[in-house]
């Protein structure tokens, strides 16, 4: 029997009728004879809305801070009513919400009261997205026949103490794993945890930074030697781009995980940066579905794809960038200076996208632009900085970008009516990358899809959808 984690995102889990829905597709699955564990994420927007609670309470706006939590609650109360029929369990479920919004109404008054919003509290207000949700899914899935088992993400998913992008220790995982979720499993139980929490080895709580559920959907594959890591999600798998941005994205049926691994990193959504690791670390597969379509193949992520006649797999866009240019004749044949350049970046834990270099200027994207002018004030003093917001990363990434001649002239010819500010290819071999105008995103990426997914290869993309969507009536 294969055991397989199943992890459900915020719109899978957004109002009752997601989570019925989901509650099927587990059922379907453990009538199959799998052993699923499942992840859930908070109920969509709540995580955002829990954030803005928060600075409200920082910034001594006790009434709104406390007027977002009431919301919350009726809403998670609603949730929960309407999803429990029997009267004793939707009463102990509604009980245990108001407790948890207690204690959160007591953390917000705390937050107004002293003004002040650390990483490790803006922790805790968040986590509670994930605590109830994963609590309301538990019980729903009890009263529809799963033998579900609730577990505290936080005693399994232990991280070390970098509030808000804690690095989780994998040993102690694993071995958690197997003393929690193990026996439950063994016992005919399906484990349901919330994403994103958990905690430091001193017991406080962590995150693992925005989108981290898919983190701990395969930290806890990873852990357990799954058969597959399961990402449900609102649309049918990763696609040739956005499909917010294109509708006539594609699903790609299958991919591998250093392409999804790089879409991931440079904007896709679709997939939290870090879940490839622990797959790929335990040869694991991953697949991308569709929780309101759920019959659908889905993506899937594998070591080695198959070849595919086209270059690119997808476009991933990543926004609110910076660039910032350094400039200074002092480059000129000296050894060093970009250590200098690079150890001003790691003195403010702040990550470089993208790198450029000319004989007197070095040109850096980052995406933290609160640290900017503490960065440029550094900078300055090795050499002119200037720098400027609103610029977009478009990152086409494909295996079959290798060995292809003319590519790049395909690819600017394409967006000639954009003008383009950094280019890089070949740093990973699977990935062309440029840096434009945040405004022009859209436009680039709808240019581009329409003149590399023309004749898409069936062996990887799923055609047949692009063929019903064009003979679809139109609405
Ligand atoms: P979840 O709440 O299930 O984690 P997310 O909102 O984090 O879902 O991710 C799914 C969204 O990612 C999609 O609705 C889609 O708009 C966006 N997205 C961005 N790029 C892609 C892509 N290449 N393929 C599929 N979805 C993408
Ligand atoms: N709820 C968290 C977020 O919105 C984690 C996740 O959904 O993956 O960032
Ligand atoms: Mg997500």
């Amino acid at each position: 029997m294969s055991l397989v984690v199943m992890k459900f995102g915020g719109t899978s889990v957004e109002d009752p009728a997601a989570i019925n829905r989901t509650a099927a597709i587990v059922a379907g699955r453990v009538a199959m004879g799998n052993l699923p564990v499942v992840v859930v994420s908070a109920l969509a927007k709540v995580t955002d809305q829990l954030l803005r609670a928060a600075s409200c309470a920082a910034k001594g706006d006790r009434t709104g801070a406390l007027a977002i939590s009431s919301r919350l609650r009726s809403r998670h109360r609603d949730t929960a009513c309407a999803l429990i029929k029997n009267p004793a369990e939707s009463a102990a479920l509604v009980t245990l919400i108001d407790q948890k919004f207690d204690s959160l109404d007591e953390i917000l008054r705390g937050l107004a009261a002293i003004l002040e919003l650390t990483p490790r509290i803006s922790d805790l207000v968040v986590s509670y997205g994930e605590r109830i949700s994963s609590r309301i899914v538990a019980a729903t899935f009890c009263e529809r026949g799963i033998a579900a088992a609730h577990v505290d993400a936080r005693d399994v998913i232990v991280t070390d103490s970098q509030f808000q992008k804690a690095v989780p220790q994998d040993s102690i995982i694993e071995k958690r794993a197997a003393e929690m979720l193990r026996p439950l499993i063994e016992h005919g139980k399906v484990p349901v945890m919330g994403g994103f929490i958990a905690s430091n080895e001193a017991g406080i709580t962590t995150t693992l930074g925005r989108g981290g559920s898919d983190f701990t959907g395969a930290l806890v594959g990873g852990a357990l030697s799954a058969s597959a890591i399961e990402i449900w999600t609102d649309v049918d798998g990763i696609m040739t781009c956005d499909p917010r941005v294109c509708p006539e994205a594609l699903r790609v049926k299958v991919i591998s995980f250093e392409e999804a691994a790089e879409l991931a990193y440079f904007g896709a959504k679709v997939l939290h940066p870090a879940t490839i690791l622990p797959a790929v670390k335990k040869n694991i597969p991953v697949l991308v579905l569709n929780s309101r379509n759920p019959t659908n193949d889905g993506t899937r992520i594998i070591s080695l794809a198959p070849h595919c006649k086209s270059p690119f797999k997808s476009i991933a866009v990543k926004k609110k960038l910076s660039i910032i240019d350094v400039v200074a004749s002092r480059m000129l044949m000296t050894h060093g200076y970009l250590s200098e350049i690079f150890a001003i970046f790691d003195k403010h834990q702040c990550p470089v996208d993208m790198v450029s270099t000319s004989e007197v200027s070095v040109s850096l994207t980052v995406d933290s632009n609160d640290k900017l002018p503490a960065i440029a004030a550094d900078l300055s003093q090795l050499a002119d900085v200037k720098y400027e917001g609103k610029k977009a990363l478009v990152c086409m990434v494909g295996e079959d970008i290798r060995g292809q001649s003319g590519i790049a002239a395909q690819v600017f010819a394409a967006i000639r009516h954009i003008n383009v500010r950094m280019i890089s290819q070949g740093a990973s071999e699977i990935n062309m990358s440029f840096m434009i105008e945040e405004e022009d995103a859209e436009e680039a990426v709808r240019s581009l899809h329409a003149a590399f997914f023309q004749n898409p290869d069936p062996a990887i993309f799923d055609v047949e959808a692009q063929k019903g969507q064009l003979l679809a009536p139109s609405s």
